[in-house]
């Protein structure tokens, strides 16, 4: 049997890789129009501020790691252009030799991925920030050119965290615009007080007209009511489903999203899909959306492997997602799962919130910065009726208070109510909470204020 992968990133490699658990024998191919595989995109930004020291270290897996533990053939810089389901061939393009070729196989798992929306305009100081070379192109032209000042369009968390990439790089003259800082509540504020710590000036409620060249080393922003001349833009404002190639195909997608059953199925035999070019099924809002994000891509790509190499036998389905998120905005460490208080009254929803401020750890005890009495937000989102947890959004002074919002998750997962949340016995210890864990302090005052 042959087993044929388009995208040589986790969800691609993850699904080769459960093949090949349960069968030496198979032909394995990953075809990937990149230079580099199995990278942790997340990282990038890390990577173009310093943090990361060299490029080689967001690499798991290289194609001769893959070869030869693996017995996976990666086909680096050969793009899929397009597929015949019926006949069971993708045609290939060798990007090296410009050269395209036919192939044939027995299943096809998609993996492609999502990229970033672009505006029309291009120039040497315009950037995107998805991929390896993107990051590359970054570090080096920041770093060459000198740039005293940037405007970042998109205050989503790829322009928050590369805000302070920038700042790391030596910008100082940075603005970002954007709708809002994610949240569309009060924990807003925290990611707004950080930012104008480190004197990042802020625009938001105000959508980009258009970009302009001035000439080579010079763009302009234009808004509404003002132009920001700029020495480079970074424009990250959201992603689409990559998949192209597929348009005018049998293959069922929704706004370029492949719709994929929880067992990765799409509606045609033996081709499965996963990962950022897919919908996954959002157990809060009861509806397939796009929301591309890391976790769900290993899994869904593992399951689409597993259900090949049993041809569908005793797989554990994907059970969804509930939207769970972490970013980091210089020393803030923010994170949400579940819906917002919108999104629970657009379901019909009789929404409470409830938001607290407390400190992240014990009083006495310093945080991992080395602080004293740092606070962290939490904010619930419930149904009033009933209830019952539709959400939650934490901000903190370190990862420690943040990772909290994996509780909140499970709490979500369990369809658990506020009294439930309450009585959940955490942990406790200074250097990691105060007695009464942030979470109880929020699902107390939630109970407090149902009443
Ligand atoms: C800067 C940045 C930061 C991020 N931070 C986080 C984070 O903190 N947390 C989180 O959960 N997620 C984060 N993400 C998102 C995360 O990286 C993705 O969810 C994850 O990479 C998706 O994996 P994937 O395999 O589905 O797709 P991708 O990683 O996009 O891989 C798809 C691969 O397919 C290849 N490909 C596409 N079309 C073809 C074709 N026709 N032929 C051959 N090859 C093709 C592409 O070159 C690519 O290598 C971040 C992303 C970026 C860009």
């Amino acid at each position: 049997m042959k087993l044929i992968v388009i995208g040589g990133n986790p969800a691609g490699l993850s699904a080769a890789s459960a093949v090949r658990k349960t069968h030496p024998d198979w032909d394995l191919i990953v075809y990937e129009m990149g230079e580099y595989v199995s990278y942790g995109s997340c990282g990038l930004p890390y990577y173009i501020s310093g943090v990361v020291e060299s490029r080689d270290k967001l690499m798991t897996l290289t194609p001769s790691i893959l070869q030869n533990t693996r017995n996976i053939s990666v086909k680096l810089f050969h793009k899929v252009i397009s597929v015949d389901f019926t006949k069971k061939l993708v045609k290939v393009l060798d990007l090296k030799k410009n050269k395209d070729f036919e192939d044939n196989y027995d299943y096809l798992v998609i993996t492609t991925g999502a990229e970033p929306k672009r505006m029309v305009i291009e120039h040497p100081n315009l950037f995107y920030i998805h991929t390896i070379p993107d990051a590359d192109r970054i570090k080096s032209v920041v770093k060459e050119k000198k740039f005293k000042s940037g405007v970042l369009i998109g205050s989503g968390y790829i322009g928050l965290e590369m805000v302070e990439a920038y700042k790391d790089l030596g910008v100082e003259d940075l603005t970002l615009i954007g709708p809002r800082l994610i949240y569309t509540s009060e924990s807003q504020d925290f990611i707004r007080a950080e930012l104008e710590k480190q004197n990042i000036r802020i625009i938001l409620s105000q959508y980009v007209k258009n970009i302009e060249k001035i000439d080579e080393e010079h763009l302009k922003v234009n808004l509404k009511d003002e132009s920001i001349t700029t020495e480079f833009v970074q424009v990250s404002i959201g992603v689409v489903p990559n998949t192209s190639i597929f348009e005018g195909t049998p293959l069922e997608m929704e706004k370029g999203a492949i719709i994929v059953d929880e067992f990765m199925r799409t509606n045609i035999d033996n081709v499965y899909a996963a990962g950022d070019c897919v919908v996954s099924f959002h157990n809060i809002l009861k509806k397939k959306i796009f929301l591309p994000l890391a976790p769900a891509a290993n899994k869904q790509g593992r399951i689409a492997g597993q259900m090949i190499a049993s041809d569908g036998k005793n797989v554990d389905s994907f059970p969804g997602i509930v939207g769970t998120s972490l970013w980091k905005v210089f020393d803030l460490y923010c994170g949400r799962t579940g819906i917002t208080k919108e999104q629970g009254e657009q379901m019909g929803y009789e929404v409470g919130t409830t938001f607290i401020k407390t400190n992240e750890v014990a009083h006495y005890y310093p945080n991992i910065s080395g602080n004293f009495g740092e606070k962290m937000s939490v904010l619930l989102v419930y149904d009033v009726n009933s209830h019952k947890l539709l959400g939650g959004e934490i901000t903190s002074p370190s990862q420690i208070g943040a990772k909290k919002i994996d509780v909140l998750a499970t709490a979500l997962a369990a369809e658990m109510k506020i009294e439930d949340l309450q009585k959940l016995d955490l942990g406790y210890q200074p250097a990691f909470s105060p007695v009464w864990d942030p979470l109880l302090v929020a699902a107390n005052q939630a109970r407090k204020e149902l009443k």
